[in-house]
């Protein structure tokens, strides 16, 4: 590529991030109510997962994070699981339950869904953020929380999809939040799960953006989040935001930089069995030791 060409290419790059925001929120706010469906939703959401992951092949971060068959087969398999069963059973058994019990003690907001709905977006993300900030810390302070989340870390690599990637548990634990407690504007909602899409996908994505120091002020990027995927546990501890770095900066757990290797354990890869399994493993074990143990005696 020439000097001009590759100027044209990282100046797209870097503000590639900021600008897909901008288009998602644009784009919500002149949807067609009709088109306000949880499918046409569900489209959307996984054309931007699948072009991000594609922009892997245009400007690649390290060769060792490179996508092959294997990783892409796990990845897709956790992506599907999450849109088609954790998220639906999320809502079963935990967002209608809420919506009705709020409806039952007559806790209705309607205020909120008439707010402007840039202030929407803002106040939905914030909630959630805040919320994830902090099952986040949790996964990592406590023992039995970070079972759920481990599998998380066990990723030797990096890529656009490797966020949905973990123990079911954990994928559940993640999604809860309290925004289901006010009645917003179903295409703020849509524009806020976009945007939280996106930036996971792109915090995890083998790609070099290089965004704006101030863009990287606020969200998550590949850089702060690669350095929690750190080898070792103990760095693993700081950069908790899924999408918004600025909470890591209020509560003191913001750190600087960036690793390329990444995972747990000398980096040892877990099947999708070994990491459905984790977190009971210390069961399993002791079960195990009282059998041999029964059987000794
Ligand atoms: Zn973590
Ligand atoms: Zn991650």
């Amino acid at each position: 590529m020439t000097g001009s060409g590759s100027r044209v290419k990282a100046t797209i790059f870097r503000y590639f991030q900021p600008a897909a925001l901008v288009a998602i929120v644009v784009l919500w706010s002149v949807m067609p109510a009709a088109w306000l469906d949880p499918w046409v939703f569900v489209a959307i959401a996984l054309t931007t997962r699948l072009t991000i992951l594609g922009l892997e092949r245009v400007n690649e971060r390290h060769a060792s994070w490179r996508m092959d068959r294997r990783e892409l087969v796990t990845d897709v398999f956790y992506m599907l699981l999450v849109i088609f069963a954790i998220s639906k059973v999320r809502k079963l058994v935990v967002d209608q339950p809420l919506i009705s019990a709020r409806h039952a003690l007559g806790l209705e907001t309607p205020w909120a869904m008439h707010w402007p709905m840039l202030v929407q977006v803002v106040v939905i993300i914030a909630l959630i953020e805040f919320g994830q900030y902090w099952m986040h810390r949790l996964m990592h302070d406590n023992h039995a929380f970070w079972l759920t989340h481990a599998p998380h870390h066990h990723v030797p690599q990096l890529n656009a999809l490797k966020g949905s990637v973990g123990n079911p548990l954990e994928l559940f634990l993640v999604g809860l939040s309290v925004a289901v407690l006010f009645d917003f504007d179903l295409s703020a909602l849509l524009c806020v799960g976009h945007i939280l899409t996106a930036v996971t996908c792109f915090a995890h994505a083998n790609v070099r953006f290089n965004p704006p120091r101030w863009y990287a002020f606020v969200f998550t990027t590949i850089e702060h989040h690669s350095l929690h995927h750190s080898v070792t546990y103990e760095d693993t501890r700081c950069n908790y935001g899924n999408a918004l770095i600025v909470f890591d900066r209020m509560f003191g757990t913001f750190r600087d930089g960036e690793a390329e290797a990444v995972g747990q354990d000398d980096r040892r890869r877990l099947t999708i069995r070994e990491q459905f399994l984790f977190p009971f493993v210390p069961l399993i074990a002791l079960v195990k030791a009282r059998r041999a143990d029964a059987r000794a005696a």
